[in-house]
């Protein structure tokens, strides 16, 4: 049943590819936490949710532009790709109460039967909504609507050219980001955008959703590193990205970085690529508190020099090594990554900086343990749900005088919110001269309705993102569950703004209804 292309239904990986528990997390799962595992998953085709059948018209005309065999309308095929991959969307694939089901999956070839397919969705008023990886965790991937088509990119999977010169390349959207790499090391190049979702997630996923790697701070987030893009719409193929820079006009690419499907469907994406490094080193660096280590970040972040991959863990984290296998002598693990094509220059002085400012140099033994284990988090995510404890995840962004009342700030909210005993952990993700982000970890028992629960405990902290002055998402995006948000962020003109768009490109309101734009 399970793609390998794909996470895995009602978890991240196989039962097998589950993380054993660390000792100690098991240990407090146990004694503190009294969790007792749950009932098993129930299969992919055996959900119980009802929608609206696709009507024979609709599925012969798509059938016409992509194929009989591209149209699927079989229930475990639609099932695994109803949703993404937050825990509560685990959990709606756990007891097969899915909150959205489409009426079909219809897999397009090329950007020509997008557009294709999009003019009979007009046509029939059928929504669409576009699946890259489908590991988003913000409900991008379920419309407010019954009737749906999932648009499956995965044909979509070619490196379309290398400009060695400019050093560019056209990758299509539907590429897994481990695939996209393979395809440019053959040209001596990487993308360097390593989320912690690489495994599964695609290009055009990363340009939908502005996603943000773990080596941003060398290589930028995804959108710094889209030049231009190929969007199919209701209305037409939109172009953009002509030159390296331009001032002609507002920069159109940036209204389609994060648009997650609402305003069009990207086909390719023009992506800046790097030379492979040659060489790569991490380390380790422990700082007395997580004030002291966010001080030493901001110093690199701002006057430099700029490591390749920066991150501190608080304290909690720390201990509990969910990052970075922690010592379990106190202080805050800070990891610093140099990755290039010679690093040493860069890592003697940046340790000269970490030292001036109080960090006490641990070698690369924790920097590579970070590195060998750094997509392990879902696995380990997999064993907790297994053993019955509830963990997720979720991230904001400041500007650095405002960071550290955000942090204090978005724990009192989730610690007011959920059930005691609750663990809160944090980490200092990505860096910016003018601030930083901050990715919290929430791990507590099941209990009777773990998906409310959440839904209280998240709402909580969103509320106290808006007040304490951050972004409601950092790189996750907005999907349904930001969206309400994410409009007090942007203000009621904003959303205006938003909604003319959409109602420019996409008149019969068919992409993604209800993600993003309230
Ligand atoms: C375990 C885990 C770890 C994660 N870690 C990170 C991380 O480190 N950094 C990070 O940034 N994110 C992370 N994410 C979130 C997620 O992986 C990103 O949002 C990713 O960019 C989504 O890519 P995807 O291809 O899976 O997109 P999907 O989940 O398929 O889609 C995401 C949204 O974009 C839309 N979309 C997808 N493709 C297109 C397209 N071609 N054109 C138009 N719209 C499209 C979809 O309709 C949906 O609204 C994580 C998620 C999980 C489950």
């Amino acid at each position: 049943m399970r793609e390998e292309r794909r996470a895995g239904w009602a978890r991240w990986g196989t039962p097998e590819q589950a993380k054993p528990l660390p000792e100690a997390v098991a240990g407090l799962l146990k004694q503190v936490f009294e969790v007792t595992p749950p009932a098993p998953a129930v299969t992919p085709d055996a959900v119980a949710v009802s929608v609206p059948a696709l009507a024979e018209q609709a599925r012969a005309a798509l059938a016409a532009v992509v194929g009989a065999e591209h149209v699927s309308t079989e229930l475990a095929a639609r099932a695994l790709l109803a949703s993404g991959k937050s825990t509560p969307d685990l959990f709606h694939q756990r007891t097969g109460e899915l909150p959205a089901l489409p009426a079909a999956v219809v897999a397009p070839a090329d950007h020509d039967q997008v557009l294709a397919v999009l003019a009979v969705c007009a046509e029939h008023r059928l929504a669409v909504v576009p699946l890259g990886g489908g590991t988003s965790v913000v409900g991008g991937l379920t419309p407010d609507t019954g009737g749906y088509l999932t648009l499956d990119l995965r044909r979509l999977d070619r490196l379309v050219a290398v400009d060695p010169v400019s050093r560019t390349a056209v990758l299509q959207a539907g590429l897994p980001a481990p695939r996209a790499d393979e395809l440019l090391a053959e040209h001596g190049f990487t993308l360097g955008h390593v989320p912690q979702s690489y495994e599964y997630a695609t290009i055009g996923g990363f340009a939908a959703t502005r996603s943000s790697g773990q080596a941003s701070a060398g290589y930028g987030r995804f959108d710094d590193m889209v030049v231009g893009m190929t969007v199919a719409t209701p209305r037409g193929t939109i172009s953009t990205g002509r030159a390296p820079a331009s001032a002609a006009g507002p920069d159109l690419r940036r209204l389609f970085l994060g648009s997650e499907g609402a305003f069009g469907v990207i086909t390719d994406v023009t992506v800046r690529v790097r030379p492979l490094p040659a060489q790569r080193r991490y380390e380790g660096w422990r700082f007395e508190s997580f004030t002291d280590g966010a001080a030493a970040a901001r110093r690199l972040a701002q006057d430099g020099p700029r490591p390749t991959v920066l991150r501190l863990s608080d304290e909690v984290e720390t201990m509990l090594g969910a990052t970075g296998r922690g010592r379990g002598d106190g202080g805050c693990l800070m990891v610093v990554g140099h990755e290039g094509a010679s690093v040493d220059r860069a890592a003697a002085d940046t340790a000269a900086v970490l030292r001036e400012c109080g960090g006490q140099e641990l070698g690369t033994e924790p920097g590579e343990q970070w590195a060998a284990h750094r997509f392990d988090a879902p696995y380990l995510r997999d064993a907790l749900l297994d053993a019955g404890a509830f963990a997720e995840t979720l991230e904001t962004a400041a500007f650095w005088s405002a960071l550290p009342g955000l942090y204090e700030a978005v724990r009192e909210a989730l610690f007011a919110a959920l059930p005691v005993p609750s663990m809160v952990l944090c980490h200092i993700s990505h860096v910016y001269e003018t601030g930083a982000s901050l990715y919290f970890t929430v791990v507590t028992a099941y209990g009777d309705e773990p998906v409310a629960r959440w839904q209280r405990a998240k709402a909580a902290a969103n509320d106290a993102i808006i007040a304490a002055g951050g972004t409601i998402s950092h790189h996750h995006g907005v999907g349904t569950e930001h969206r309400d948000w994410f409009a007090q962020e942007i203000g009621p003109l904003g959303v205006d703004v938003l909604r003319a768009v959409k109602r420019e490109l996409d008149p019969a309101r068919v992409l993604n209804p209800g993600i993003l734009v309230p």
